[in-house]
């Protein structure tokens, strides 16, 4: 946005129409901080590991994601939420049965607080136990540039794997659970205070 030079923790601003990131320094971001309505939406920083997401085989497997992991955010342009996975070609898109979706929101009323655009669920069932996120988009999309840029063969090779499994021990190290979180904001909110 403005010629400022970035460090590599910048953040990010989604431009919601065409589903873009763009890096911007901390100043930028905030300029576009609680703009609901604006073509660019700030990021926010929070990760939240939810282990007590309810998510069943079967409503797993209703929503057809062909591969053990997926995120779903809300489009406030498509108005709806959108279903992607990771693959060798990057996210690809898949068709959303909304009354599995419909169900998966009525059993897990956090997900209402989850910020269009720019926060999205994060499901990784490849291990034994599934793993649930609520977490900013670009997260996302690092692990599919991740995943875009290690896969070889037809199943991904043990690179791709353990680049995986670390993008996952990171992640669970960044996360708060949703009531540590509350804590984080409102000392965040004294100290801007
Ligand atoms: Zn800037």
């Amino acid at each position: 946005m403005c010629s400022a030079e970035l460090t590599p923790e910048h953040e990010h601003l989604v431009e919601t129409s065409a589903r873009q990131l763009t890096c911007v320094c901390q100043a930028c971001a905030i300029l576009f901080s609680g703009k609901a309505n604006a073509k660019y939406r700030r990021v926010p920083r929070r990760i939240l590991y939810l282990p007590d997401f309810q998510l069943t085989d079967a409503q797993w497997e209703s929503l057809l994601i062909p591969i053990n992991m997926a995120f779903f955010f809300h489009s406030s342009t498509a108005e709806k939420v959108i279903a992607l996975y990771p693959s060798p070609a990057g996210a690809t898109e898949s068709l959303l049965d909304f009354e599995s979706w419909n169900e998966i929101l009525e059993s897990n009323p956090m997900l209402q607080e989850m910020e269009p655009d720019t926060e999205a669920l994060l499901v990784n069932r490849v291990r034994e136990t599934a793993e649930c996120y609520l977490l900013p988009i670009d997260e996302c999309y690092r692990l599919v540039g991740l995943i875009r840029t290690h896969w070889h063969g037809l199943s991904g090779g043990t690179q791709m794997w353990e680049a995986i499994e670390q993008f996952f021990v990171e992640l669970k190290g960044k996360s708060a659970s949703p009531l540590h979180n509350n804590t984080q904001a409102q000392a965040r909110e004294a100290a801007h205070a």
